[in-house]
């Protein structure tokens, strides 16, 4: 059993949520910024309009008009949140709104000194001793020898700001829980196939091969590993199933010989032999035993043929001869079954290949084609050659394969049972086909039972 915080669905929550309170926290700081500086830059346009706005008042009306005007912005808004201040060139105030709520403005005589020399405007946020908030001021002149010197609170900026944050962590608040609750279901919902196969594995682990993962048609990766893990299932039912049947094959093509050694020793001993008789029962052990290990060594060339699939032999070898050879090799034998073999070659085809192994290839596939054909049947061979393959077809007029054994022809130790009185141990397809994919090709079977059969082998040119 894992622990909740190792499962997948925990891991995939916490990420899910961790990435939503890093993107919640950006966003917010972001705006957070933004916001802040889009009102400090309005404030400080305000402040400059009020400059602009000073100056043309005192160039129509004179100072009276200035104060005036100072007068009625007070009145307007509230005495706490600005305030204004008229200076002289020698820095001397010669007016003022009221101050009782600015008495800790910092000292800047300097700063108008500075002022009155260069004819630039000045722009400051200040601290106010004992103030909450911070205020934003600026010194100009509205005329050549008047100093406006005017600040404004920043409380609004500060109130706007502070019910930000307290949006953004209530939000925080109710987001967070909210997205671990929606991570967590979806996780859930995307691991339940995992879940299902591993299931169905534990289950298979005790024994109940034929259990398989349902299916969902959403076609996601899901789907794909259910399907696969359902495949994978398949064939190893089916391998357990060949191998079952491998088995009893081998175990029943043992027997015979095994039994047959048996009897004759016990004939042997039962009753009192000739010296003859003696040499003809140990004669008869020796071909059984022959059969055994004739068997067994079939059984050694497969693997071994199988395993050359990956070192392909690498000599010229002209197949077109060795087809002939092999053809006239099988004629007397289909003299005597009074079958005809017609062979139909194309000239000096090459291949790269393992001799050997070629020519035992086509002994077994012309074995067959004449063991399993009755009498005045016909077996053809014919091969052709293409700029990439060579093609050897071998045809027979037999007893043809079943369809449902076709496939199965190819494996080690299998008989179709209509074949069980022929001689044969079941290797000579299964060491071909070994041979025919070692040199990069492979053979292809087509069948009609009591019509006969073609066996099409497949090799590169060299
Ligand atoms: P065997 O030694 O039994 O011939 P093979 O591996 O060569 O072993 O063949 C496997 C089985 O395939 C044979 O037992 C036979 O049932 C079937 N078979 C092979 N070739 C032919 C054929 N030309 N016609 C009919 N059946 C065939």
């Amino acid at each position: 059993m894992i622990s909740l915080p190792n499962t997948l669905a925990f891991r995939l929550t916490f990420r899910y949520t961790v990435v939503v309170i890093i993107l919640i926290t950006i966003v917010f700081t972001a705006s957070y910024f933004l916001l802040k500086k889009t009102l400090n830059q309005n404030m400080k346009h305000d402040l400059l309009e009020d400059i602009i706005e000073f100056q043309m008042l005192y160039q129509n009306e004179g100072l009276d008009g200035v104060k005036r005007e100072i007068e009625r912005e007070i009145k307007l808004g509230e005495e706490q949140d600005f305030f204004f201040q008229l200076f002289d060139k020698d820095g001397t105030q010669i007016y003022s709104s009221d101050l009782s709520h600015w008495q800790f403005l910092p000292e800047n005589q300097h700063i108008i000194k500075e002022v009155f020399s260069t004819r630039e405007f000045i722009f400051q946020t200040i601290s106010i001793q004992g103030a909450e908030y911070k205020a934003k001021t600026i010194h100009n002149l509205i005329a050549p020898d008047i100093l406006l010197y005017t600040g404004e609170s920043t409380e609004d900026i500060q109130d706007i700001m502070t019910l930000l944050s307290r949006v953004f962590i209530g939000m925080f608040l109710i987001v967070i829980p909210i997205s671990f609750v929606i991570g967590w279901l979806m996780a859930g919902h995307a691991v339940k196939g995992i879940k299902e196969v591993s299931r169905i594995a534990s289950e298979i682990e005790k024994g109940k091969l034929d259990r398989r993962v349902s299916v969902s048609a959403q076609g996601d990766e899901i789907t794909q590993l259910v399907n696969t893990f359902n495949a994978m299932l398949d064939r190893i039912k089916v391998l357990i199933f060949e191998m079952k049947e491998m088995t009893n094959n081998i175990a029943h093509d043992l027997r015979s010989p095994l039994a047959r050694i048996r009897v004759i020793s016990e004939l042997v001993l039962s009753s009192n032999n000739t010296p003859k008789e003696f040499k003809s029962a140990a004669s008869d052990t020796i071909e059984e035993c022959d059969r055994l290990l004739q068997m067994i060594n079939s059984t050694l060339d497969v693997a071994e043929a199988e395993a050359d699939i990956f070192q392909r032999p690498k000599q010229k070898v002209n197949i077109s001869l060795l087809v002939q050879d092999a053809c006239e090799l099988f004629e007397a034998m289909a003299d005597q079954k009074r079958i005809k073999l017609i062979y139909r070659l194309e000239d000096n085809c090459f291949i790269y290949g393992n001799i050997q192994n070629l020519q035992r290839m086509l002994a077994n596939l012309l074995d067959n084609a004449i063991k399993y054909t009755l009498a005045n049947g016909q077996v053809d061979v014919v091969l052709t050659g293409t700029r990439q393959n060579i093609e050897i077809m071998v045809m027979d007029t037999g007893m043809g394969i079943p369809k449902n054994d076709q496939a199965r022809v190819f494996d080690r130790f299998f008989r179709c049972d209509q074949s069980r009185t022929h001689d044969g141990c079941g290797l000579g397809l299964s060491f071909s086909r070994a041979v025919a994919r070692s040199h990069g090709g492979d053979i292809n079977l087509i069948s009609r039972l009591k019509k006969g059969s073609r066996f099409t082998t497949k090799l590169p040119v060299a």
